[in-house]
């Protein structure tokens, strides 16, 4: 009897993150649960420290009851959600007393000193973890870690060689949903002032160029893979962007490039699609340790069944409001400034995924609207956006120019105006698609090269073979289900 509400206390703890690993190792590598398990691990020091050392201050009290309780509590509230689903439940006031019930238990288990409950819930929790273990055992073992799912019709390895030229630092700004010059035309934005002045520093404006995909997770996906997805398979959202970034079935083909080249790989993200660091992939702008921890993306779905979640999103929201001026590329700037030393190694591949002009939407200035306005879908509020994005890229290429002279960069939309995604219409493919090359790799490109043939230009003076085929493509999706999703190819009309 003296030992198992230990016992019982780590189980309860432990329980909701095994739980949780044993439901996603499919999806995420196990580097994504370990700030779960510290915490959890965390908690089960708190409560061990408690009981023994407050004990010691204040004799005859039960605090092990009390962290009994409170690990019960920790282990139901994960139940939360999927209660109030199973129930249907609306209203808030039943939730209440479902969270009323939860505490109930809790408390009453918590609070019962008897050796055979402990033995049961002891059996209880293993059971659960038993159960979970063999539910997805036999998915664990169907998941083809080595299925293709992209072509092989521009990427191989093999053809790049390091000792062919000088290294030169490649920015990549993938801007997203911003559209190209002629759409933004049609719309009664002329951006003519801005191109001419992109052009007087060494850009080409690539005018008719068109996404592969019209999807932020596909197209970014295929600029990762450096290749077009293969159509007509279903294809498991693991294998599109964010995903195929931290595959643990393997680096997408950009990463190996990089890799082999001596490159570093650096990912300045935005509030949509997290940067986790990792031996590849080095994050920019990274948060303070409590901001971190607050937006693993592991930790948030971790608490999305839970009780905690609202707590978390709150204290997220609070901090996350004070620079939120700030675009991606402003933050960049402030990294080019401080970061000479890395800037002159020369071997950096940069990749700023900025949300701009997608929403929230800025006014020209890149001033936030205020809260009700921002993700308003409204033609005149993207127009807006797009200004600030263009502001944003003729700063930063000012600055470019100041700390880095001879570098690579691409400023490229991921997809068109998003009102006409799911669709074959040619708007929701015109991209804003401009690069520049380093002088040792300079080249004329096809102004009608879209994301995947981009990034292969970009990496073009690294080929032994210089010269890329012709294969621009357009893809939509055909069918989307549990399978994966299906693309299909298109004319755009
Ligand atoms: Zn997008």
């Amino acid at each position: 009897m003296k030992k198992n509400y230990l016992f019982l206390i780590f189980l309860f703890i432990l329980n909701p993150p095994l739980i949780f690993l044993l439901n996603n190792i499919n999806y995420y590598s196990f580097s994504h649960f370990k700030i779960i398990f510290l915490f959890a691990m965390m908690l089960f020091s708190l409560a061990i420290f408690f009981i023994y050392v407050l004990k010691k201050f204040f004799s005859k009290r039960n605090f092990e009851n009390f962290f009994l309780f409170l690990s019960i509590l920790w282990f139901l509230q994960f139940f939360f959600i999927d209660i109030v689903d199973s129930l249907n439940i609306q209203h808030n006031f039943f939730k209440y007393i479902v969270i009323i019930i939860i505490i109930l238990i809790s408390l009453t288990l918590g609070f019962i000193k008897n050796n055979k409950l402990y033995n049961f819930l002891i059996n209880f929790n293993l059971i659960i973890l038993l159960l979970i273990f063999i539910n997805n055992y036999s998915f664990h073992k169907n998941i083809d870690t080595n299925e293709q799912v992209s072509q092989k019709f521009y990427f191989e390895l093999k053809n790049y060689d390091k000792k062919l030229v000088e290294k030169n630092n490649i920015y990549f700004f993938l801007m997203d949903e911003m559209s190209s010059r002629n759409f933004l035309l049609s719309q009664g934005l002329d951006i003519k002032k801005y191109i001419n002045s992109f052009n007087t520093s060494g850009f080409q404006y690539l005018d008719d160029s068109f996404s592969s995909y019209n999807g932020s997770q596909y197209t970014i996906g295929s600029i990762f893979n450096m290749e077009y997805y293969i159509e007509n398979i279903p294809i498991k959202e693991i294998k599109f962007f964010p995903y195929n970034l931290y595959s643990k079935f393997g680096k997408p083909n950009l990463l190996k490039t990089l890799d082999f080249l001596d490159y570093n790989f650096w990912f300045l993200d935005n509030q949509y699609m997290k940067c986790k660091e990792n031996p590849h992939i080095k994050c920019i702008g990274k948060n303070n340790i409590a901001m971190r921890i607050l937006k693993d993306e592991g930790l948030q779905v971790f608490f999305q069944n839970s009780l905690l979640r609202s707590i978390v999103n709150k204290i997220l929201y609070l901090m996350n409001t004070q620079n939120y001026d700030d675009t991606e590329i402003d933050k960049m700037i402030r990294f080019i400034e401080l970061n000479e030393n890395i800037i002159a190694k020369k071997n950096n591949f940069f990749f700023i995924h900025q949300i701009g002009p997608h929403h929230p939407h800025r006014d020209p200035n890149c001033k936030l609207l205020n809260i009700h306005e921002r993700y308003k879908i409204n033609l005149q509020y993207y127009l807006n956006s797009t200004l600030c994005a263009l502001n944003n890229i003729s700063n930063i290429i000012k600055i470019i120019e100041l700390y880095d002279n001879d570098a690579t960069i691409v400023f490229q939309g991921d997809h068109g105006y998003s009102i006409y995604s799911n669709d074959n219409k040619i708007e929701s493919f015109q991209i804003f698609n401009m690069v520049k090359f380093s002088s040792n790799c300079s080249k004329k490109l096809n102004p009608s090269i879209g994301n995947v043939e981009t990034i292969n230009e970009i990496l073009h003076c690294f080929r032994k073979e210089k010269s890329l085929t012709n294969n621009i493509s357009n893809y939509v999706i055909k069918n989307k289900d549990s399978k994966g999703t299906v693309f299909k190819k298109v004319k755009l009309k």
